[in-house]
């Protein structure tokens, strides 16, 4: 049995994986420039790579930790180094400088405090030192090598660039989702919570089709806990909910309404129907294998009261209706649905 919200990532776990994905492509990055330095002859700049490559290695142990910010600050320093002595090689126009963008814009995501425009302005002044000082060097590279590295340099750039962005943009989705579950949702079973139940049951209300309220509540759930624990209990509210889900869903909406209580909406043509469907849910309920905890069998019935939602005088007033029609079905006997229109119809 899985609880539903247990696969709920916390937003430092969900960076974490995002930024571990990041140190990947720089890593592999760097891998490339082994080969290429390796095949252009500059020992310096190879051994600078293999370095760095070992370097990625260990920061990912920083990142499974959360260090996010020495992370981020141990790849600017070693970055920055990296961008200088390439540049100092091969000059402005080979476009290392490039990697020096990408600093800013990781900054909002990993660090915090005011810390992060000190970082915007060193990258800026760097990049401007750079600048003035890479143009009195002599470069390594011939005229046309020194376009293919621009033109590599500016590929990977924007690769990494997007990666950046489109891996900040799913993670920012998810956790919007994540936020929309938690306020729907019961975050124990899962099921639409009161609020979200409410806006259904006021589309019903005003909506054309006839529809009914049946409010559920599992009997002697209090000797369930009493008996094998408030696990127990918790884990015979999930399962219930589960089962309640998968027969109300084809005819209308299921919440937790509060406790071991749960709020149905149903869409149907007529009373009779109504109650018919709402007696085959708890007669199949208290049919369904019983629910074992601990080698033990834990029997589970449920009293539903049952009440016309359309034409009622409010939302309210029908689920008070269907709240009183199963205090009367639980002072009867329980494991039962009681209609409030078919009583008021005895009563008259
Ligand atoms: P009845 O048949 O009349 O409905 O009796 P009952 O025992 O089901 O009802 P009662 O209102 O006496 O007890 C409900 C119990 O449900 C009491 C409360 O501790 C328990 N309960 C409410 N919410 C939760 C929950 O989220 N988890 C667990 N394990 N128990 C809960
Ligand atoms: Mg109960
Ligand atoms: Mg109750």
């Amino acid at each position: 049995m899985e609880y539903p919200f247990k696969q709920l990532k916390k937003y430092n776990n969900l960076i974490s994986i995002d930024l571990q994905k990041i140190n990947k492509i720089i890593a592999l990055q760097h891998v490339m420039w082994i080969f290429i330095f390796t095949v252009l002859d500059v020992p310096l700049m190879i051994w600078a790579n293999i370095v760095t490559v070992a370097l990625h290695f260990a920061y990912s142990k920083l990142l499974a930790h959360h260090q996010f910010q020495l992370f981020y600050f141990a790849v600017y320093l070693q970055t920055s180094i990296h961008i200088i002595l390439a540049t100092n090689f091969m000059g402005w126009a080979a476009g290392f400088h490039y990697y020096l963008l990408l600093f800013p814009l990781l900054v909002f995501i990993v660090v915090t405090g005011t810390i992060k425009y000190t970082v915007i302005a060193s990258s800026a002044g760097l990049y401007l030192w750079l600048y003035h000082y890479s143009q009195q060097t002599t470069d390594l590279l011939s005229g046309q090598m020194t376009e293919i590295f621009h033109f590599v340099n500016f590929i990977v750039f924007l690769f990494v660039l997007t990666f950046i962005s489109s891996l900040y943009h799913r993670t920012r989705v998810k956790i919007a989702t994540q936020l929309e579950n938690l306020a729907t949702h019961d975050t124990l079973t899962g099921l639409y919570n009161r609020r979200t139940m409410y806006e259904e049951l006021e589309k019903a209300y005003s909506g054309g089709q006839e529809s009914y309220v049946l409010l559920l509540d599992i009997d002697d759930f209090k000797k369930i806990n009493d008996n094998y624990g408030h696990e127990c209990g918790d884990k015979v509210l999930v399962q219930t909910a589960n089962s309640l889900h998968q027969k109300v869903k084809v005819s209308g909406y299921i919440s937790r309404w509060g406790g071991e209580e749960f709020l149905a909406l149903i869409y149907r043509e007529n009373e009779y129907e109504a109650l018919a469907f709402s007696r085959k849910i708890i007669s199949e309920m208290s049919e369904e294998e019983a629910f074992t905890y601990d080698k033990s069998t834990v029997n589970i019935t449920i009293t539903g009261g049952l009440a016309k939602l359309t034409n009622a005088a409010s939302i309210e007033d029908a689920i008070k209706m269907a709240d009183q029609a199963m205090y009367l079905g639980k002072q009867s006997g329980k494991n039962q649905v009681v209609c409030w229109q078919e009583l008021s119809e005895k009563n008259a």
